[in-house]
């Protein structure tokens, strides 16, 4: 993993492919930056064949596949709702969230590449330009990250599904 235009960090394991009525939360596990793809136009049969073919554990709503007894690794997610999804996915793999959060892009699922704060000058509002340090940028679609984008309510969704710790705990007591 030393090639010249690396991403920003090595990608955590594993890689998912989300079927169609998973879509948000194929979103969080990218802002988590967890390989993750999300192709809502296939039918079971093409997710199965997917998967297989790229080796990416499969997460789905639908129980026909769970019924299949040729179908290759995945996940039945319980809930409709994504907060929960996303709970039961990182529990049941025990996923860091932390570890790697912001290194993908949200859109298009690619790695996003360091890129030097002259290279934005021109691309970003003066105020980021001169308040932030760290952009990258997606590949794919050219879009921009920086420290901000997004963190505050990310973290703040994170903390609210207990997958991070409260900074601000109190202390005290047990001495
Ligand atoms: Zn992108």
């Amino acid at each position: 993993m030393t090639a010249d235009s690396s991403p920003a960090t090595i990608t955590p394991t594993p890689r998912f492919l989300a079927d169609r009525m998973l879509g948000k939360l194929a979103r969080w596990l990218r802002i988590l930056g967890y390989d993750t793809a999300y192709l809502p136009q296939l039918s079971p049969v093409g997710i199965m064949r997917e998967g297989r073919r790229q080796q990416r554990l499969i997460l789905t709503r639908d129980t026909r596949l769970l019924r299949r007894k040729d179908a290759p690794p995945l996940i039945f997610v319980q809930s409709d709702h994504f907060r929960e999804q996303l709970q039961q996915i990182v529990d049941t793999l025990q996923l860091e969230p932390l570890r790697a959060l912001f290194t993908r892009c949200v859109d298009c699922n690619q790695a996003l590449v360091e890129v030097t704060k002259d290279e934005v000058r021109e691309q970003v509002p003066e105020y980021v330009w001169q308040t932030q340090s760290e952009f990258r940028r997606c590949p794919e679609c050219r879009r921009l990250y920086w420290g901000a984008t997004h963190r505050d309510h990310v973290l703040e969704e994170l903390r609210r599904l207990g997958l991070v710790e409260e900074e601000e705990r109190e202390r005290g007591g047990a001495g």
